[in-house]
């Protein structure tokens, strides 16, 4: 337990010793942070004592709410029992085996292997390293390029942060590595310009094509991409997009890499994203809701033909010390037996999704909101100048003053420019979601 302190005396200690990851130093030493103490189901509490209804789910992991002993009790279990051995060296250990099992249940048929590993970052290391050998195995070691998008996430290690495509991210890491290159993203409402939703997806998912062929599809060895957008701002693509991939993918030699860190556990409704628009990955990065953050763990999950390949391959020397961890695992577990045995995932799909979307397109009316959209249990609105012509304000920081409305109205909310977004935990029931869309409509207003 850590000792009872004032909030400035945290934010004290806070300046002088905490390096915060994605945060504004400047402000963070002019303002101090918000420090938040405890939570329970869909709230946080805040050192001051202030309840905050978390429409964010944490970093979009939390997808079985907050305080569920059972979690808990798993972790004590196991710490008691193994808390760490590795999977090094022709060891392995029962956590990692039933996880890698009770994942291969709900993943996509053929996809029945997991390689583990301690983060969504470190899933899409393991990506880079893994689809190169694989080519390597196939005797096409040429084939090492892996084409992301634009405005995509894949993390923040070297190798995430090259796959995916943030700018900001690139220019101050000098990234990407060589052998990545990104294309357009299926942004209609940012990037549409004249064309209808269906023309543009269409044109987004050409620009694939166009690449592969720039590059030479024997130098090609992957495609990545998220199912939905989640940090560049909750974009879901216009519905050509992902057929027209399918598609082109199948025209050409190449893996396919769908990142369901954000939309795997159930957030759109189905298990993983994937099966929700019935892509066939061949590999499938996951982190967040696979323990609903209550501890560290990402993996791979993998198709029954890469796996094979893979094993003639021999040694593939790569792996986490804590690739698998028991304790993890055993938290992994726990939380799928939740999702399925209070068939979250189920309800989800059948009430909470749809009852969220209902309330949502609500929004549309308000005067700043260009357009409301979202699907599963994801949600944006686009903060705009004119609701007509899409004419955004232009650098004014509207979508984080909306941002500090909400933070003071006991929500919490994310800006990613002037797009506000929502995922909350998949627990939230329709009176908080009631609740929610009062504070949301409450800080529209109070930024307006
Ligand atoms: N992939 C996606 C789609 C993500 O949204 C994230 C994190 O937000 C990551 C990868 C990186 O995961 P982590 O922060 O656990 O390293």
């Amino acid at each position: 337990m850590t000792q009872h302190r004032t909030t400035a005396e945290w934010q004290a200690l806070s300046r002088e010793h905490l390096l915060a990851p994605f945060s504004d130093y400047k402000q963070l030493g002019a303002k101090g942070a918000r420090i938040v103490t405890r939570a329970d189901g869909v709230y946080l509490w805040d050192s001051e004592g202030h309840k905050i209804l978390d429409a964010m789910a944490g970093l979009w992991c939390v997808n079985v709410g907050y305080g569920r002993r059972e979690l808990a009790d798993a972790a004590h279990r196991q710490m008691l029992e193994l808390p760490y051995y590795n999977l090094f060296f022709q060891t392995a250990h029962p956590p990692a085996i039933e996880l890698a099992n009770a994942i291969a249940e709900i993943a996509p048929e053929g996809m029945s292997h997991v390689f583990f590993t301690g983060s969504g970052s470190e899933a899409n290391d393991t990506v880079l390293r893994l689809v190169r050998h694989y080519w390597a195995i196939k005797g096409q070691p040429s084939k090492k390029v892996i084409i992301g998008r634009i405005n995509g996430y894949h993390g923040s290690t070297v190798a995430g942060a090259s796959l995916g495509g943030m700018q900001a991210m690139h220019e101050q890491g000098d990234l990407p590595i060589p052998g990545i290159e990104h294309i357009a993203q299926p942004y209609w409402f940012g990037e549409g310009g004249a064309l209808d939703p269906q023309a543009f997806g269409e044109w987004a998912a050409n620009e694939l094509e166009k690449k592969i062929l720039e590059v030479g599809e024997e130098n090609v060895a992957a495609f990545i991409a998220e199912p939905i957008q989640g940090a560049g701002g909750v974009i879901i693509p216009p519905e050509s997009y992902w057929p027209r991939v399918r598609q082109i993918l199948a025209k050409y030699a190449i893996l396919f890499v769908v990142d369901e860190v954000i939309c795997g556990f159930g957030r759109t409704g189905e298990w993983f994203g994937s099966q929700y628009y019935g892509l066939e990955p061949d590999l499938m990065p996951i982190a967040k809701g696979l323990t609903s953050g209550y501890i560290p763990m990402g993996g791979v999950i993998v198709r029954d033909e890469v796996a094979q390949t893979l094993a003639e391959g021999g040694e593939f020397y790569h792996g986490y010390t804590y690739s698998g961890h028991p304790v993890a695992a055993a938290v992994a577990l726990e939380n799928i037996r939740i999702l399925r045995e209070e068939k979250i995932v189920e309800r989800v799909k059948q009430e909470t999704a749809p009852y969220l979307q209902r309330r949502w397109q609500e929004l549309a009316d308000h005067p700043l909101v260009g357009e409301a959209r979202g699907l599963g249990m994801l949600g944006a609105l686009e903060l705009v100048k004119d609701k007509q012509t899409r004419a955004r304000f232009e650098g004014q920081g509207v979508g984080m003053r909306c941002r500090e409305h909400c933070f003071g109205n006991g929500l919490i909310m994310r800006a990613v420019g002037d797009t506000m977004i929502v995922s909350p935990p998949l627990v939230i029931t329709p009176a908080q979601i009631d609740d929610m869309l009062l504070l949301v409509r409450k800080c529209l207003d109070a930024t307006a």
